[in-house]
Formats: C-alpha cells, structure tokens, sequence
C-alpha cells in the first residue's frame, strides 16, 4: 500500500468514521443510504450534499432521515432515483400506450405483445439505472420492431386493398361482360337464365315477349351488314325505351329478342308489344354517306303469360310459338297465345 493508498484509506476511514457519529448523534439508524450521505458531508463529494447538510447544521436543525433519504436519491445514486423512477414512468407509459393500441389495432404480432408485456414486468422490478437502461435499449429494438413491422403491415394492407379493388372492378367488368351483349348493352342470353330464375320467385303474373325482326336477312343482304348492325342497335333502342325500370331486355340471338315483364299480365304484355311493334315500324334510318333511305323494317312479336305448371323454358316456347304464328300470319303483327 503506497502513501497515496494509506492518505486515501485515512480520509476514507475519517469520513466514514465521522459519518456514523454524526447519525449516531442525530439517532438516525446507519443504514447504507443515510451513512452514505453522512460520508459524503465529510467528504465534500458530492458539493451539493456537504452544502445542504452544512446549512442544515449551521441553523442548528437536526437532520432526519427524509432529508437524507432525499440527498442520497438525488445527488448520490448515480443517475439520481428521481431521474430513475421519472423515466421509469415514461417507459411504463410509452409501454402501455402501445400495448393499448397494439391490442386495439389488428395489425399486432403475438411476439411483439409478449415481448412488450416481458418489458413491462421487467420495469417493475428494477431497482437500478443499469437496469432501466437495459429495458430502455430492449423496449426501443423492439418498438422499433413493430414499428416496422406496423408499417409493413400496413403498405401491405394499402397493396392488398388496392388489388382488392382492382380486382373487384375487373371481376365486375368481366361479370358485366359476361351478361351483357357488346352490340346493344342489352342482357345476353346468359344474363336471361339469371334473370328468369329471379324473377321466377317472385309471386303475381309474368309476362315474356319473343320479337324477331323481319326479313332481317333481306336487310343484311341489300344494305350490307353494318346496316344491319344499326337496324339491331335500333330496335334495341325502342325495346329499351318502351319498357319500365322493373322490366328486362334481352337480345336472345341475332336479330331476337325477349322482353321480361313481371306484375304484368297477357293483355297488359299484349299492350307494351304492340306499342315496340308500332314504334318499330315508324323508325326511318338514313344511310349518312348517300343519304340512302333504308327500307322500313318491322318486327313479329308473341307474348305469352306465366303459368302455374311453367318452367322458364315452357314459357318461352309458348312466346316463341307466339311469335312464329306472327310471322306466318303476315309479319309485323302481335300474337298474343291462346
Ligand atoms: P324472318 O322474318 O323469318 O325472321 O326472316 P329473317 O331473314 O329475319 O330470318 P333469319 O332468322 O333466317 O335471319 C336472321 C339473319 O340475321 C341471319 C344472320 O345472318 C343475321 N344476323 C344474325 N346476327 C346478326 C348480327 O349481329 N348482325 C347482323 N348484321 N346480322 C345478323
Ligand atoms: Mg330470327
Ligand atoms: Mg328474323
């Protein structure tokens, strides 16, 4: 032990040694903290602790044990008690913020929970800076963990609904696609199995309408088939506009087409077909390079009324059969079924 150790040892044995008289003689018990705080009155270290106790003494107070619980809180731990149990707070805070919202959000991994949840009992039982420090450095790895796994989480959800609803609008696009007829945007044919079946469920009359265009072959051959492309489209436009929001159009094949027309009965389905049928036959086109007139064009038209013993295929044959007496009885006419 050189001379340096031994002053050293002295001063360390004169502090020590004043200390506990000093609590011995304010019969406070000397316990590590508070002799701790008596030593460091005598040591001058730290400053702020021989200059509060000194004031203390020099007043003629006596010193208690809150006073030196206090000094040894703040100015002796190395980081300070208050700083620790403040932080401590913060921590626990930050930490139950995050598991509230982590629990609130779907977006949460059981791992990260666990983790925090280990975190959170941790910090209840620390009792040192180191300790703080070790669960501050895991608590920070481990937000930062699910902050990243959060945004993650959350680009991919935002990529998911985006090709979510990409993915609807094209589904959509093909459904419509698929039920509708590219010529006139009326339902196809497909469509019609769909909407009979609906409609078929429902109680009260049903009334269908099968109309074929006449001569339409005549039509195609004299004007060429653009022309009868707009013929199509044309009729497909009176059909369209002769008919109420409940009904359906069809184009059931080429130049055919069937009307759905539900709480309407055979003299009523009688009425909306001579009103297509009579609008039909006023059309006039007019070729637009030469001005040509087209010839007038009609359409025969069979109604037929829902029976109690028909299926969706009996009713159409009976306006099918309607509408072939239509055409050999002279064309552009209605017949209604017997
Ligand atoms: P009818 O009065 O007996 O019905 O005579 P029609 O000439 O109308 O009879 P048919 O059913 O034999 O002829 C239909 C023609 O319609 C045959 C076909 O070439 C034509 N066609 C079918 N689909 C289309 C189409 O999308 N566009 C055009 N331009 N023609 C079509
Ligand atoms: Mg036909
Ligand atoms: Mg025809």
């Amino acid at each position: 032990m050189d001379s340096n150790n031994n002053d050293r040892f002295a001063h360390a044995e004169d502090c020590g040694k004043r200390s506990l008289a000093l609590l011995l003689k304010e019969h406070i018990p000397p316990i590590p903290p508070h002799y701790a705080v008596g030593y460091a009155y005598f040591d001058h270290t730290p400053q702020e602790v021989f200059e509060v106790v000194q004031e203390r003494l020099s007043q003629g107070h006596a010193l208690d044990e809150d006073l030196l619980l206090a000094l040894y809180e703040r100015y002796i731990l190395p980081d300070g008690y208050e700083r620790f149990r403040s932080v401590r707070t913060d921590l626990e805070r930050l930490l139950k913020s995050l598991l509230k919202t982590l629990r609130q959000s779907d977006a949460h991994n059981d791992a990260y929970l666990n983790a925090l949840e280990r975190h959170l009992q941790a910090l209840d039982q620390a009792t040192s800076s180191d300790d703080l420090r070790v669960i501050g450095a895991a608590l920070i790895a481990a937000t930062r963990e699910v902050q990243v796994h959060n945004q993650a989480l959350a680009a991919e959800l935002r990529q998911a609904r985006d090709e979510l609803k990409k993915a609807h609008t094209e589904l959509e696009q093909h459904r419509k696609a698929a039920l509708i007829d590219p010529l006139t945007g009326l339902y196809n044919r497909r469509a019609m199995q769909d909407i009979l079946q609906e409609l078929w469920s429902a109680p009260g009359p049903l009334t269908m309408l099968v109309a074929d265009i006449d001569h339409f072959k005549k039509i195609n051959d004299t004007y060429g088939h653009q022309i009868g492309d707009v013929v199509i489209r044309q009729v497909a436009e009176v059909l369209r506009k002769c008919i109420r929001g409940e009904d359906y159009v069809v184009r059931y094949g080429g130049e055919e087409f069937v009307v759905l027309l539900p709480d309407t009965d055979l003299a009523g389905g009688r009425q909306v077909a001579e009103h297509i049928r009579g609008r039909v036959a006023k059309l006039r086109l007019v070729r637009k390079h030469d001005n040509l007139v087209i010839d007038a064009f009609t359409l025969s038209i069979g109604v037929a009324e829902r029976r109690p013993e028909d299926n969706p295929d009996s009713l159409f044959q009976r306006a099918d059969s309607a509408m072939y007496v239509s055409k050999s009885t002279g064309r552009n006419r209605v017949t209604a079924e017997v």
